[in-house]
C-alpha cells in the first residue's frame, strides 16, 4: 500500500506537461481532447536550434482510453529559434510535430511485459508528457536549420550574407598567373609593339601552388 502511495507521487502535478487523466474513464472507448498552451521545458534544443525555455508550446491532443492504458495523439506546435546553418543569421521558424504515444497503466499486461523505456507509464491519475514531447520535438529538429529554405548563405569572398549584398556583388578573384597576364596585356594596350612575353615572367614553378605533396600513399590500398 505504501509503495503504491510513493509511486503516485513520482510525477509532479505542477509541471505543465503533466496531464490529469481522472476525467478519462478507464477501459477502452473513453476519449477527451486537450488544447492547451504550456511553457517549453528547459533545454528543448540541439546545438543550433530549438525551442526557447518558457516559449509557448501549443498542444492539440486527443487522449484515448485503451485496454492497456491511455493513447495520446495529436500535434505539438512551437516556434524554433536559433542560428541559420548556412548564413549564421538568426533563425525563427514554426515547428509542428505529430505525437502518438501509449502510456500503460501500472498494473496492465503491457506494464508487466515491457520496459519503461519502451512504453511510458501512467502514474496514478497522471501522465507525464514531457519526455515524449521532448523526443518528438528533438527528432524533428533540422540537422542544418535554415533561416528560410532559399537562404543563399555567405559570400565565400567576403563572408557577408548574400541576402544583404546587392545582386551584382562579386569579387575580382584572379589566379596569380592571370593577374600577371592582365598587367602585361594592360601594358600592351598602352604601348603597342612591346608585346607580352608571358613565358619569361610567368614560370610555373614560381606561381603555381605547391605540387610537392606526394600522393603515393593513397595508391597503396589493397
Ligand atoms: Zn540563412
Ligand atoms: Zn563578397
Amino acid at each position: 500500500m505504501s509503495e503504491v502511495a510513493v509511486s503516485l507521487q513520482r510525477v509532479d502535478p505542477r509541471r505543465p506537461l503533466v496531464l490529469d487523466i481522472r476525467e478519462l474513464h478507464r477501459g477502452a472507448g473513453s476519449m477527451r481532447t486537450l488544447r492547451r498552451t504550456v511553457p517549453a521545458p528547459a533545454d528543448l534544443r540541439v546545438e543550433m536550434v530549438g525551442v526557447a525555455d518558457g516559449a509557448p508550446i501549443d498542444l492539440d491532443l486527443r487522449l484515448e482510453s485503451v485496454v492497456e492504458g491511455v493513447f495520446v495523439s495529436g500535434s505539438v506546435s512551437a516556434e524554433l529559434t536559433g542560428e541559420c546553418g548556412r548564413c549564421l543569421g538568426p533563425l525563427q521558424r514554426p515547428l509542428t510535430v505529430d505525437v502518438g504515444e501509449l502510456f500503460a497503466y501500472p498494473d496492465s499486461a503491457t506494464e508487466q511485459t515491457t520496459d519503461e523505456t519502451e512504453i511510458r507509464r501512467i502514474d496514478g491519475d497522471r501522465l507525464d508528457l514531457e519526455p515524449a514531447l521532448r523526443d518528438a520535438v528533438v527528432l524533428a529538429l533540422p540537422l542544418t536549420p535554415l533561416c528560410r529554405d532559399e537562404c543563399a548563405g555567405l559570400c565565400s569572398g567576403c563572408g557577408q550574407r548574400w541576402d544583404e549584398l546587392p545582386a551584382d556583388h562579386r569579387h575580382e578573384i584572379l589566379d596569380p598567373r592571370w593577374a600577371v597576364l592582365a598587367e602585361r596585356v594592360a601594358g600592351t594596350a598602352l604601348e603597342p609593339g612591346t608585346g607580352p612575353t608571358v613565358a619569361d615572367t610567368c614560370t610555373e614553378g614560381e606561381i603555381g601552388p605547391g605540387t610537392g605533396t606526394g600522393t603515393g600513399a593513397e595508391t597503396g590500398t589493397g
